[in-house]
């Protein structure tokens, strides 16, 4: 059985993580496991709690850090958002692999607790102004606009912290380089159990 993995994506808002994770997650629904995260940004239109997110109040997000229930948590754009640290650890003793959408912040912070588990791809768009277009398309009334495009800069610059980088122009391209590295990061091998592996290799021999 092999054991599973982090498989983490960051960039800038609007490039694309979220519509390449779902499409993901509906062709490999049952190996992957969707870590929801906790924010306490208002909900966009189409979004439902408790599948986009786990939309809480500032002073339960509080709460909870206090209890030491995150992963690992940030502020982004004037919000916070965080990762359950017990659904990550029971997806992975089930040996699942769990995906996240993070911003650069979380993944340092999980790069410095989990790196063995981890496999981190950074997506985003071929430049600047295609950013500005996507943000324009996808604005709501609680978007920042200026923020995350000031923010989009500043996370550019985590770019070499990662594995892996895919540029998402067109989104078919960037959908197969992620199901590439998605199966790629399944037979590394720190993600057997190679003793096993050797024991049953050689009981088979005689
Ligand atoms: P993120 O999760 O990184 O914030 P989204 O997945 O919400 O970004 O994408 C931002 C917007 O860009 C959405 O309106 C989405 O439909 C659109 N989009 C995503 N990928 C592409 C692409 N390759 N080409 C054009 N538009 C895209
Ligand atoms: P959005 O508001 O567009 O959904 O997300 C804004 C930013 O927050 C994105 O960069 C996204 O990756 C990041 N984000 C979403 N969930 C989490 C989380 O649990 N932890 C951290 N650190 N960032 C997150």
């Amino acid at each position: 059985m092999k054991q599973g993995y982090i498989l983490l994506l960051s960039g800038p808002s609007g490039a694309g993580k979220s519509t390449l994770l779902s499409k993901l997650l509906e062709d490999f629904k049952d190996e992957l496991y969707f870590s929801v995260s906790y924010t306490t940004r208002a909900p966009r239109e189409k979004e439902k709690d408790g599948i986009n997110y786990h939309f809480i109040s500032r002073d339960s997000f509080e709460k909870k850090i206090q209890n030491g229930d995150f992963l690992e948590y940030a502020k982004v754009h004037d919000n916070y958002y965080g990762t359950s640290l017990k659904e990550v650890l029971d997806a992975l003793n089930a040996n699942k692999i769990v995906v996240f959408d993070i911003d650069v912040q979380g993944f340092m912070q999980v790069k410095n607790s989990l790196k063995d588990k981890l496999c981190s791809v950074f997506v985003s768009t071929k430049d600047l102004f295609t950013l500005k277009q996507r943000l324009n398309n996808r604005a709501t009334n609680d978007d920042n606009l200026k923020q995350r495009l000031h923010n989009a800069s500043l996370e550019m610059n985590f770019l070499k912290e990662y594995d892996y980088f895919i540029i998402n122009d067109d989104v078919n391209i960037a959908y197969d380089e992620l199901k590439n590295i998605f199966k790629a990061e399944k037979l590394r091998i720190t993600r057997y159990n190679v003793d096993n592996i050797l024991q049953l290799w050689n009981d088979k021999g005689e």
